[in-house]
């Protein structure tokens, strides 16, 4: 399996090994309920985990939990509880969200409030070494200490002193990109009294405080959104090979691209502002697997009503395509007039071949539609043996990519209306019949007349 590594802008073969690959991810900051964003970054990376372990690569993925935080704090504070209890509630609430949308394949969640002498430790490293100190509200690291500072974003020292996006503010910084490892103490602020003195940790340290614990200084995959390339990764290589001197922290970068929501950032400002409960309330967690997979993770994912219809359509089209061949299979009538095999054949190339170049899920899915497709309107020219084999080797590719539809047998008063229309159809009374169909299309199903006799499906079931 080949990985566009965003650190070297090069495809780079991800190798198998016996000891596991340690993939380190970063979680959300637990101030408010997780937005589609998160819910498309943590797709993106559980379809990956399920699909190289279902390849035979051995991963460790592990996710910190930034459960200390400006932002939680700031949020508390406005709604009058405890910066502890409200990270508390949505730490909660996204583990939630997470088991709605299926991400299954974690190892590991460590929230940073339970690391704190693993941050304390790692400060009094880079203090030791030269690379941080001390001012009056906490320690900082000093980028220009680190020559390689701004060798993931591609940003000299200089052009990262721009930085706004959660670079730290005091007047007595040595360099205006330098970050804080550890804040002192403010009244109302959750903090702990250590050798450093009391306070909390800043946001970039606790992943390598976290990440150096469980891997140690080195380790194979680093993903997250790519909003967080920079300073927060760029932070996060300075932290650890400045504490450790061993070069380099992390193997591989893996990025997921910008979320937009119609051609915009979105934003609580711009009111196009969406959590992963407010999608639930319309569409189901399928549609959100779909939809994510439907981009490539590196790729700008734009989120539009047009693209929620087209996901839906996909996903009903597989499901439908799915239930005809289990009716054909299940058919006396059905028998082979033409051959499949080499169809079957090189879209199953053609699947493997893009998951493995870069994790290409949007070609996957179109190796799937190129087999399926042309095949829909002579689907009842197969054998109960052929539509068993496409039904078999479809359902194991959408598994591959965490898709699985939940079908259940038409009820009794359905098939008993399905019984007594084929009989009416049969004494050539079509009006009777056609109100039974009616009827069955009231209670959410289709009736299809087939070749192989007429076929009942659920209308609308993603
Ligand atoms: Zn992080």
């Amino acid at each position: 399996m080949f990985l566009y590594n965003t650190l070297t802008n090069r495809k780079e073969e991800l190798q198998k090994s016996r000891k596991p690959i340690k993939l380190f991810v970063c979680g959300p900051t637990v101030y408010d309920y997780s937005h589609i964003g998160h819910g498309r970054t943590y797709i993106a990376f559980d379809t990956f985990v399920r699909y190289a372990r279902s390849q035979g690569y051995k991963i460790s993925y592990l996710q910190n939990i930034t459960d200390v935080d400006d932002k939680i704090i700031k949020r508390a504070a406005e709604k009058g509880v405890s910066a502890l209890s409200l990270a508390r509630t949505f730490t909660r609430a996204h583990f939630d969200d997470m088991k709605k949308l299926g991400v299954i394949s974690v190892t590991k969640y460590a929230p940073a409030t339970k690391f704190i002498p693993q941050i304390v430790k790692q400060v009094e490293t880079l203090v030791a070494r030269g690379y941080a100190y001390k001012i009056s509200d906490g320690y900082y690291f000093d980028i220009s200490k680190f020559k390689e500072y701004g060798k993931l974003s591609k940003r000299t020292v200089l052009q990262a002193e721009d930085a706004i996006s959660r670079v730290d503010e005091n007047a007595e910084k040595r360099n205006k990109g330098d970050f804080c490892l550890w804040k002192f103490y403010k009244p109302g602020e959750p903090s702990w009294n250590t050798r450093l003195g009391k306070g909390r940790p800043g946001w970039h340290i606790e992943d390598t405080a976290i990440s150096e614990h469980f891997y140690g200084p080195q380790y194979d995959i680093h993903g997250g959104g790519i909003d967080l390339k920079f300073p927060h990764h760029e932070a996060e290589i300075a932290q650890q090979e400045a504490a450790s001197g061993k070069k380099p922290f992390v193997r591989i970068w893996m990025h997921t691209g910008f979320l937009l929501i119609n051609n915009e950032k979105m934003s609580k400002s711009l009111g196009n502002f969406l959590t992963i409960r407010d999608f639930l309330k319309k569409h189901s967690a399928l549609i959100l697997r779909y939809l994510v997979l439907l981009h490539h993770y590196r790729s700008p994912f734009n989120y539009t009503e047009t693209t929620i219809e087209q996901a839906e359509n996909g996903l009903q089209n597989l499901r439908l395509t799915l239930e005809r061949l289990r009716f054909i299979e299940h058919s006396s009538k059905a028998k082979k007039s033409f051959e499949i095999k080499e169809f079957i054949t090189a879209a199953d190339r053609d699947f493997y071949r893009a998951m493995d170049d870069d994790f290409n899920t949007p070609e996957a899915v179109a190796a799937l539609f190129k087999l399926i497709t042309p095949l829909q309107n002579k689907l009842w020219l197969l054998s109960g043996a052929q539509a068993k084999e496409l039904s078999r080797f479809l359902l194991k590719k959408l598994e591959l990519l965490g898709i699985a539809f939940i079908t259940s047998p038409a009820p009794l008063k359905a098939r008993t209306l399905l019984k007594q229309r084929e009989k009416l159809r049969g004494n050539q009374q079509f009006i009777q019949a056609d109100g039974l169909r009616k009827k069955l299309s009231a209670l959410g199903f289709t009736v299809e007349d087939t070749p192989l006799g007429p076929f009942l499906w659920r209308t609308n079931q993603i």
